[in-house]
């Protein structure tokens, strides 16, 4: 699906089943070292990390508010647009102003992609799941097919829980494919199964049924109302005649 987005800033407050909180740092001291202020080029694509926290405790939330801390402390300069956990997304930068995560400076990672940070609580399969989802509808949204690891940009290894596994990140691209591709697909037309039989042919219909005389399309679909093709009808009674042998 695709974003609102106003200002930087997502309107919707739900993607899926999965709420969207808003937990905007706002900008405190006097260095740009979480709200930069720094127009964001593009995006070209976004970015993945794992925070790299793996107390229970630390959810999207608790880093939504350990990020603001950061801000009013002026000391490190980090930050990153969205902190997503088993339950919730949680936005946190503005998506039109650069956010500090790739390691690279002014590079193309810091300047114009998105930064997703996956928390490392529990379960993690559906912290990693909700990011997909986040991940998609972006790409979707700002029409951009690259995603990205913060080592891609500088080295640094991040996503560590993806990159850990066999194949980890090749999975993960793929998946954020499945969901865009899935919601790109017309959905299918639910079948419509002609199987209810008139009450002066119900006992007929059972009697054909249980010795396997009359059966479905590979739809589970009798067509019970359709009319029989000449084939159709001899390879009933063919049936019939094998049977009483
Ligand atoms: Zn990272």
């Amino acid at each position: 699906m695709t974003l609102h987005i106003n200002n930087g800033l997502i309107q919707d407050s739900y993607l899926g089943e999965v709420p969207i909180l808003q937990r905007i740092v706002t900008s405190q001291g006097s260095a740009n070292n979480v709200r930069t202020h720094l127009p964001l080029e593009g995006p070209i694509g976004v970015t993945i990390h794992n925070t790299g926290n793996s107390a229970p405790s630390a959810d999207a939330l608790a880093h939504a508010s350990w990020l603001a801390n950061v801000e009013a402390e002026d000391s490190l300069y980090v930050g990153a647009h969205f902190f997503v956990d088993a339950q919730r997304i949680v936005q946190t930068l503005p998506l039109n102003e650069i956010s500090w995560h790739a390691g690279d400076g002014m590079g193309k990672g810091n300047a114009a992609t998105i930064s997703i940070e996956i928390c490392e609580t529990s379960p993690y399969e559906r912290c990693e799941a909700n990011a997909m989802a986040l991940a998609a509808a972006l790409m979707e949204t700002y029409q951009l097919n690259d995603l990205y690891t913060h080592e891609m940009w500088s080295g640094k290894y991040c996503p560590r829980l993806i990159l850990v596994r066999e194949g980890g990140w090749q999975g993960f691209v793929e998946g954020v494919a499945r969901i865009r591709a899935a919601e790109t697909m017309p959905p299918m037309a639910a079948p419509v199964l002609d199987n209810t039989p008139s009450p002066w042919a119900q006992e007929a219909v059972d009697w054909a049924l249980a010795n396997r005389f009359l059966v479905g399309d590979d739809t589970g679909n009798l067509r019970l109302h359709a009319a029989p093709t000449r084939e159709e009808l001899v390879a009933i009674l063919h049936r019939i005649t094998k049977e009483r042998g």
